[in-house]
């Protein structure tokens, strides 16, 4: 058995009445991260994890944004894809942690219900998935409320 990991970040600019959704999980807020999909920065920030941990490249170059098909698609379908792609490799996702960095809203209560989603959309259990949240003490982008943005890391094994 081998094991490898990958790293995986992503920001995304709030606007104004967009809806928001991080891990999978519609947050109320009056804000929304744009981007040519959901603007799900952390589930981005996951599947370049994951592609990374497999040697397969980035989001960009599966998911292009140039591509109508992608037009608000929800993440999670990326998620999926992505799985999909490495165990054609002969690998599977044993751990995702990853870290949100947002001065706005308060994420901790809604973390668990995003575990849930992202473990569920990659038939794994909760406890292979952590999902945790800092702000970046009123400093930069994310600490103006400009944007949100994530890192996130996978390991992977493969099933021999
Ligand atoms: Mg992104």
């Amino acid at each position: 058995m081998s094991t490898r990991t990958g790293i995986g970040y992503d920001a995304h600019r709030l606007e104004n009445g967009r809806p928001l959704w991080l891990g999978g999980v519609q947050i109320d807020f009056q804000a929304g991260l744009a981007g040519h999909s959901d603007g799900d920065a952390l589930i981005h920030a996951m599947v370049d994890a994951i592609l990374g941990a497999a040697g397969l490249g980035d989001i960009g170059t599966h998911f292009p944004s140039s591509d109508p098909q992608y037009r608000g698609a929800s993440s999670i379908r990326f998620l999926q894809h992505t799985a999909k792609l490495l165990e054609q490799q002969g690998w599977h996702v044993t751990n995702l942690d990853a870290t949100i960095i947002a001065e706005h809203p308060k994420l901790a209560p809604v973390a668990e219900n995003m575990r849930q989603v992202i473990a569920e959309s990659l038939g794994l259990h909760q406890s292979q998935v952590n999902v945790k949240s800092t702000t970046s003490d009123g400093m930069g982008f994310s600490g103006r409320g400009d944007g949100i943005a994530a890192m996130a890391i996978a390991t992977i094994e493969d099933k021999s």
